[in-house]
């Protein structure tokens, strides 16, 4: 059985006060014995913050973009031993905003993952087609093609490390959420991609989640499709009453 996961993506949002008042408060509002795996991605001036208000918690902290070098004159940028250092076990990897608006390409993603993975962080790494693929029927293409760039020369070992976010751009901070029917489509064939190149152990272990305008109110029948393992939820995540209640669709 594979573990359920919910994480947020807070994007360019939350400064280090505001970062603790939500931990705190969904301290508060999480329920007893919660079985999902909570993690948080708040932008790197709040991780330090974020660190100490989620120690003694089962709360896992995520950056949302790490560079692929290990440290020199790489102005802006930030290594995946330095997250580590404040207390980060997994970063975003490929969010499809940093592949359009800032133009990483599959190669960058791909020396990304890697550094990632070597430095022993977990690597959520977010794949999905525009909506212009999706209409030249090209998703299976397009995330065949992002998934072996992006994983490639990866061992079994390795892989053990790493997340699959399944986000449509189509579907990405626009309101239109995928149909359960879509998002299981993509995500059984994501899972067949892994099983052909990886095989069937990595196959059946590895979490994919969905994301792409995940709300309390739009979630429980993506969430009960069996490729489902959880969500990646950016706008919604802001609030941890509306966070909290994503879980609640989770069975
Ligand atoms: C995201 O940023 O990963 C995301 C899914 O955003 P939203 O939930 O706002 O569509």
């Amino acid at each position: 059985m594979r573990k359920k996961i919910l994480a947020a993506n807070w994007k360019m949002h939350k400064t280090p006060a505001e970062t603790i008042a939500f931990v705190e408060a969904l301290k508060k509002l999480l329920p007893q014995n919660n079985p999902v795996e909570i993690i948080i991605a708040p932008p790197f001036t709040s991780l330090e913050s974020a660190a100490k208000a989620v120690k003694d918690t089962p709360y896992l902290l995520a950056a949302q973009n790490m560079h692929w070098e290990t440290s020199g004159a790489f102005t802006g940028e930030i290594s995946a031993a330095m997250l580590k250092a404040v207390g980060c076990t997994a970063v975003l990897i490929g969010h499809s905003e940093r592949r359009r608006l800032f133009g990483e390409t599959d190669e960058q993603i791909h020396k990304k993952m890697k550094a990632a993975l070597s430095e022993g962080l977990r690597a959520i790494f977010c794949v999905g087609e525009t909506l212009q693929e999706r209409e030249a029927r090209k998703m299976p293409l397009v995330l065949e093609k992002q998934l072996t760039a992006g994983l490639k020369g990866l061992s079994g070992g390795r892989l053990s490390h790493v997340i699959i976010a399944y986000e449509p751009v189509w579907a990405i901070g626009t309101g239109k959420v995928a149909t359960a029917q879509e998002a299981e489509a993509a995500q059984k064939h994501i899972r067949k991609i892994i099983w052909d190149h990886f095989g069937m152990a990595s196959a059946s272990h590895i979490p994919i989640l969905y994301g792409g305008s995940v709300k309390p109110d739009n979630f429980s029948e993506i969430a009960a499709q069996p490729n489902v393992d959880g969500a990646l939820v950016g706008g919604a995540s802001l609030d941890p009453k509306s966070f909290i209640e994503i879980l609640g669709q989770m069975k």
